[in-house]
């Protein structure tokens, strides 16, 4: 059904040229874009530019999406890498943190997916666990049943996300190698796999983030993993109204 997008929360979503030929990736990118739209958002895909730019692109915006992607560059977090880190992609890297400190200075919300979630918290000045086949034998990169719940997580009740999505356990997809070891500064871990891994973190204090290790965007189906792409659009619509706001008001 047709809605108009006019003066709709205007999302701007990450983007990993680097792995273009990658046939997950494209699948991704049209979950997210749908995703973004059933909550009545506008979804905007970045380029990867140069992180001077963030500030100035985060201006245009309402809400950022930290999207699924490679593995973050180690070096951000003073490691060494390990022998079975996947790809990394440099100049993603450097964007997009470089985003997440626009988008925090601007007070924006941001949610973060996958990649997206490790690179809020190694931008906070967390690490990560980089193969987690070394510490736990629970299985969490199931890409053949990428559209179904794998495994199951807990969920905080007294958290955003538990408002959010509801308290208790939650059944969900699995696509990472990576997850959050220490947690960056502000953040707190709301989500737990059965073998304690990290599945969620967001930010204690007045900025707007959430960080979700798993891929809602391909379980919207089930209306608590589409409430997360509510989420963003409803704080992102607060955004976009404040603008407007104080631009009647200059
Ligand atoms: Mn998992």
């Amino acid at each position: 059904m047709y809605r108009s997008l006019m003066g709709a929360p205007r999302i701007g979503l990450t983007s990993s040229p680097g792995v273009i030929e990658d046939r997950l990736v494209a699948t991704l990118e049209r979950a997210y874009t749908a995703a973004i739209l059933r909550a009545g958002s506008i979804p905007l895909y970045l380029p990867v530019l140069e992180p001077i730019h963030a500030d100035a692109v985060v201006s245009g915006l309402d809400g950022v999406l930290l999207t699924g992607g490679g593995d973050v560059d180690p070096s951000w977090y003073g490691r060494q890498p390990s022998p079975d880190l996947g790809k990394v992609d440099a100049e993603q890297d450097s964007w997009e943190m470089a985003l997440v400190g626009a988008a925090l200075a601007a007070g924006i919300p941001m949610l973060g997916i996958c990649r997206g979630s490790q690179v809020m918290n190694v931008a906070l000045g967390g690490t990560l666990v980089q193969h987690l086949p070394d510490v736990t034998t629970l299985e969490h990169c199931v890409k053949e049943r990428c559209t179904v719940p794998v495994h199951d997580v807990r969920v905080a009740g007294q958290s955003r996300l538990g408002t959010v999505v509801g308290g208790g356990w939650l059944g969900v997809n699995s696509l990472h190698h990576q997850a959050v070891e220490k947690l960056g500064d502000g953040l707190t871990a709301v989500a737990w796999a059965e073998d304690g891994t990290v599945e969620a973190v967001e930010s204690e204090g007045p900025h707007r983030m959430l960080g979700v290790q798993w891929h809602p965007e391909l379980l919207v189906d089930d209306l608590r993993h589409a409430a997360l792409f509510d989420w963003l659009g409803r704080e992102a619509g607060q955004q976009a109204s404040a603008a407007v706001l104080s631009t009647a008001a200059a």
